[in-house]
Formats: C-alpha cells, sequence, structure tokens
C-alpha cells in the first residue's frame, strides 16, 4: 500500500461555475468530498489554502515546502499530490523542484475547467497526478507536473494558452512521459536540478520585458537601493536595445545581480552577439545567463540564491 499526501491549494480545480457563467471559489473543495478510490494507495487529504493561484506567494510555497519534507521525513509518506491553479502552478512546481531532496515523487496538477462545468478536466488530472505520484517508476526525476495525460519537469514546463486544457507544455524538450489507461510510460530523463537549502524567501526582484526600441528610462527609474535583484526577458538568443544596455549599467555598476532569460518561447539563452547591446556584452558586463529557464522561473532561482546568501550565485545561476 503506497502511502501518499495529498495537499490542496485552490485554483480552478477546486472552484464551480455560478449561474451568470462566472468561476467562483468554493468554501468547500469538491475534490474533497468525491476522493477517488485506487487499488494499493491510500490518500491523506488537507486543504492546506483554499487561494487562487494568482494570490500564492513565495511564503505559501515554503509552507507547501516544508509540509512535504515532514510527510516524507517524519511521516512516512510514499509521495505527495498538490492541486493548484494553473496560473503561477509552474513558479510553485520550480520552487519545490530546487527546494525538496531527490526521491519520492512529488506531482502538481490543477485544471482549466472548473469542477461543475462542461468537460471539466480537474477530476481526471487528479487522478492523474495520483497515478504518477505512486508510482515507483516516478521517483528520483524531480518535481512533476501531471495536466492532459502528460507529465512535464517542473523546471521546463510553462502554461502556454490561456483556457485549452492542453496549456501546459515544455518547449523545446517537450514532456518527460504520457498516462495511457492503464500505463505509466517516461521516455526521457532529465539530469536533476541541484538542490538549494530553503529557510527564507525575502526579497525584491522584478522582471522586465525587452522590446523594440526600449530605452534606458525604466531602468533609470529603479533605485538598486530597493531591490535585491532584477530579471530581464532579453530578445532572441540575449540582447537588448542598446540605450537600454546603458542605463542597465548603472544598476550592473551598483551591485545589483542581474539574470537574463529570452522572450523566445524555445532555446536557450547564451552570449552570442557582440555588437553594442549583444549578450556577449551583457554577460561580460556581469549579467548572469539563466540559459534554460523562462524569467518567472528564473526569479524563483535567483531569490532562492540570494537567501541562502550563496558565495557561487553565478555558477547557480547559470547551471
Ligand atoms: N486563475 C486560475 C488560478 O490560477 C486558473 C486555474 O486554476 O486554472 O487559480
Amino acid at each position: 500500500m503506497r502511502k501518499i499526501l495529498v495537499l490542496h491549494t485552490g485554483g480552478t480545480i477546486s472552484m464551480s461555475q455560478d449561474t451568470d457563467g462566472k468561476v467562483i471559489s468554493n468554501t468547500s473543495n469538491p475534490l474533497m468530498t468525491n476522493e477517488p478510490e485506487m487499488n494499493d494507495v491510500t490518500l491523506q487529504t488537507e486543504d492546506i489554502f483554499n487561494l487562487p493561484s494568482p494570490h500564492i506567494t513565495l511564503k505559501n510555497m515554503l509552507q507547501i515546502q516544508r509540509r512535504i519534507l515532514k510527510a516524507f521525513f517524519e511521516e512516512g509518506f510514499d509521495g505527495a499530490v498538490i492541486t493548484h491553479g494553473t496560473d503561477t502552478l509552474e513558479e510553485t512546481a520550480y520552487f519545490l523542484d530546487l527546494t525538496l531532496p531527490h526521491g519520492a515523487p512529488v506531482v502538481i496538477t490543477g485544471a482549466m475547467r472548473s469542477s461543475n462545468e462542461p468537460g471539466t478536466d480537474g477530476y481526471f488530472n487528479f487522478i492523474s497526478a495520483i497515478r504518477v505520484a505512486s508510482d515507483p517508476a516516478s521517483r528520483n526525476r524531480g518535481v512533476l507536473v501531471a495536466m492532459n495525460a502528460e507529465i512535464h519537469a517542473a523546471r521546463f514546463v510553462t502554461k502556454t494558452h490561456t483556457t485549452s486544457v492542453s496549456t501546459f507544455q515544455t518547449p523545446t524538450y517537450g514532456p518527460i512521459g504520457i498516462l495511457t489507461h492503464d500505463k505509466i510510460i517516461f521516455h526521457q530523463s532529465l539530469e536533476l536540478a541541484e538542490q538549494i537549502a530553503v529557510h527564507s524567501v525575502e526579497g525584491r526582484i522584478p522582471i522586465i520585458k525587452a522590446y523594440s526600441g526600449m530605452d534606458g528610462q525604466i531602468f533609470d527609474l529603479l533605485n538598486p537601493q530597493n531591490l535585491d535583484g532584477l530579471v530581464i526577458e532579453a530578445l532572441g538568443a540575449g540582447n537588448i536595445p542598446p540605450e537600454a544596455f546603458k542605463s542597465l549599467k548603472k544598476l550592473i555598476e551598483a551591485g545589483l545581480p542581474i539574470v537574463l532569460t529570452s522572450r523566445c518561447f524555445n532555446g536557450v539563452a547564451e552570449p552570442i552577439y557582440a555588437y553594442s547591446g549583444g549578450g556577449s556584452e551583457l554577460y561580460v558586463a556581469g549579467i548572469f545567463f539563466a540559459k534554460e529557464i523562462n524569467a518567472q522561473k528564473a526569479r524563483i532561482k535567483l531569490i532562492l540564491g540570494i537567501n541562502a546568501k550563496l558565495s557561487n550565485l553565478r555558477d547557480f545561476i547559470e547551471k
């Protein structure tokens, strides 16, 4: 018998549509009254929060991380399932991927259609996540996202569609597994993320997106004394317009850790171009290149690295 901890955090999977067609939070989670019964699996379910995922904070993520550590190291659970709103699901998944020890499966899921909408995907995704979390083949794969009969790695998965049930995708690499009617098939193994200890999640780190014709105005408005870091979603392989770079340089010189990601959906950010504002110039000036993760995940990584007071922050970000 495999013992799985289920943590409900809120999101559409726990919501319903009202008579006006608006999707609203429920006081009691419909998944709590409709628990799946599965062979060889016992569930312990906790409504840890009831939050739409735009309300989830880093402190909530830390609370989930602590609850799972206790479950694995003090209570003998074999795996954990988290239900979560899909808007920020990838951020919680990545936070846990970096901060939970490898071993027992941790699987996150959600829904695009609330509990009483036609074609609701919540219950199906919930059962899928339990199936993945209770399968020994899911061990040592990092945190997983199970949605729409696919299994994605927390590091790369991202929400790609506002409403489609196939919203969760892994650009560049694809899912690492699928759920068939009877089986779970993993077809890719990833190198696991380096773990980092987490005790606090403080820090002001905004994300700024680059665009054609961007000048330095937004960077000039920032006071580095009020910030702990900055994430730039740059152009292409990792470039920004030259006027923007002139102002950004002042923030680098003030000692602010700045992480670059690409606004491209696929591929890896690299310091390739040596023209003014090109990646090569940015890299030499001291900007860290977060190669394979998107901006919202780079922000999580930077906050964790800063809170852990890493002396090798650049290495950690660029790994
Ligand atoms: N806005 C919702 C949320 O993230 C979307 C969802 O759960 O699918 O809470």
